[in-house]
């Protein structure tokens, strides 16, 4: 029997350090032992992943961001990344709210800390995001990253409407977000709000990132969630009605989510690999049913027709061509890249979230009509490989835009 669970990068060849390593093969271990199966009920029901969630904490994966000596595992957003594709691979749900979490100690950690910030500001900020990875490491607490409103603030046009009134000791929010993944389940809603200011417009400049507890007063989840795809992410409406946060609730010190969007750009890459893992999957099925090795399948063949052969050899060609471009793209992430790496950070989202969608496509088609059955996880995948391209603020859309516009137009140059 041939292992086609082999990792989707190998060390080798894309010269993964040990760490890297070891990360993806916990996560493809983990993934194909526990999440592969359970991914059929939660996409059914829309139900959160909350047994993966267990098994994440156990594993560490919770804290896989954390550095080291806070208790975490200590990748970087590369190991992370890699890790997160495997677990995309099985799961999608699970690996798209997954990267919610992990990016509130992603960004607290090793983006703030290449933004370099004055010796008072560092350490306030050290205290508050140390007492934040405590709650993870300690208690399992998940955070999740509701920024979308509906309008131009979670495309990063305009302010975000959620606003947070300063008092003595925190802030009052009022707001609304629309498509919070794990409204419901995540322990903290880490929210961007703009902090409000007499006498003056709002500005993007003003952001603030915020950890609000699930069950602060004024905090309510409404609306229902029958998408799709990427049902169990459950992404239903939260309602901020005067909730008190206090100051230790700050994520990143005011401005550095501002900062950071501006000179860290890959922080928005984050949501890719769990496509790069769905296009492997996609992948993966078709090479196990064209063998007739697919579990709870009839036994049969497909591989002699020479069409399936040409499928599958583009489907291959469009999975190496999505690896190459991600893992430059991931390989370079870091603070102020050269216009040309953030030309193709935003190649690399278009490819990744566009190219996932077309594999499962070709899957579909190559693999015939039984193999699109609800019972067997194809039919899944299609469905949540459309997703990422509609995700902010990097949506398919805007990277052709700001592709196009960057590379036709130099700064200041207007027609
Ligand atoms: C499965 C799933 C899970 C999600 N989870 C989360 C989550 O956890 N947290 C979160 O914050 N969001 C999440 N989202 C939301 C996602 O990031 C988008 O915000 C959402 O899909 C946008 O929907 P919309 O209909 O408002 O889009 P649109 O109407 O297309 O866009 C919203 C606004 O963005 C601006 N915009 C859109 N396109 C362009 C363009 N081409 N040029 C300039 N401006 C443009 C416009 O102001 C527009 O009004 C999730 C989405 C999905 C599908």
């Amino acid at each position: 029997m041939q292992n086609i669970d082999g990792p989707i990068f190998e060390t080798k060849a894309f010269k993964l350090s040990k760490k890297e390593e070891n990360l993806s093969n916990k996560a493809r271990e983990l993934g194909m032992k526990k999440f592969a199966n359970r991914a059929f009920k939660y996409d059914d029901n829309a139900v959160f992943p909350i047994e993966n969630y267990k098994d994440l904490y156990k594993e560490g994966f919770l804290g896989i961001c954390i550095p080291k000596n806070k208790g975490g595992l200590g990748a970087g957003f590369r190991g992370y990344a890699i890790a997160a594709a495997e677990i995309g691979r099985y799961c999608g749900a699970t690996a798209l709210t997954w990267n919610m979490h992990v990016c509130s100690t992603l960004w607290t950690g090793i983006l703030a800390d290449d933004l370099k910030m004055p010796k008072n500001m560092q350490e306030s900020h050290d205290k508050k995001r140390t007492m934040h990875y405590k709650r993870i490491i300690k208690e399992g607490a998940i955070y999740s990253q509701p920024f979308s409103e509906g309008g131009g603030g979670a495309a990063g046009a305009t302010p975000f409407l959620t606003n947070a009134q300063p008092t003595k000791n925190g802030w009052i929010i009022n707001g609304k977000k629309i498509f919070a993944s794990l409204s419901g389940h995540a322990s903290y809603y880490g929210i961007l709000c703009t902090e409000k200011k007499t006498n003056e417009l709002a500005s993007q400049k003003d952001t603030l990132y915020l950890a609000v507890p699930a069950n602060a007063k004024g905090v309510s989840v409404q609306g229902d969630w029958n998408p799709l795809g990427m049902r169990g992410t459950i992404s239903r409406t939260l309602i901020f009605k005067d909730v008190f946060v206090p100051k230790d609730s700050a994520l990143m010190p005011k401005g550095k989510y501002y900062e950071a969007a501006k000179r860290w750009p890959h922080m928005f890459l984050t949501l890719s690999p769990t496509y790069v893992g769905l296009a492997q999957a996609a992948l993966d099925f078709t090479i196990k049913y064209l063998r007739g090795e697919l579990p709870n399948t009839p036994p049969i063949k497909r591989r002699m027709y020479a069409t399936k052969q040409l499928s599958v050899a583009e489907m291959q060609i469009q999975m190496e061509n999505i690896k190459t471009i991600w893992f430059q793209s991931i390989s370079e992430a870091g603070v102020d890249p050269s216009p040309q790496q953030i030309k193709r950070a935003y190649a690399t989202q278009y490819t990744v979230m566009e190219g996932a969608h077309k594999i499962a496509q070709l899957a579909i088609r190559t693999c015939g009509g039984q193999a699109m059955l609800k019972s067997l996880s194809l039919e899944r995948i299609f469905r949540d490989s459309r997703c990422g391209s509609l995700m902010l603020p990097w949506t398919a859309e805007i990277c052709l835009d700001r592709i196009g516009k960057t590379s036709l137009y130099n700064v200041g140059e207007k027609d």
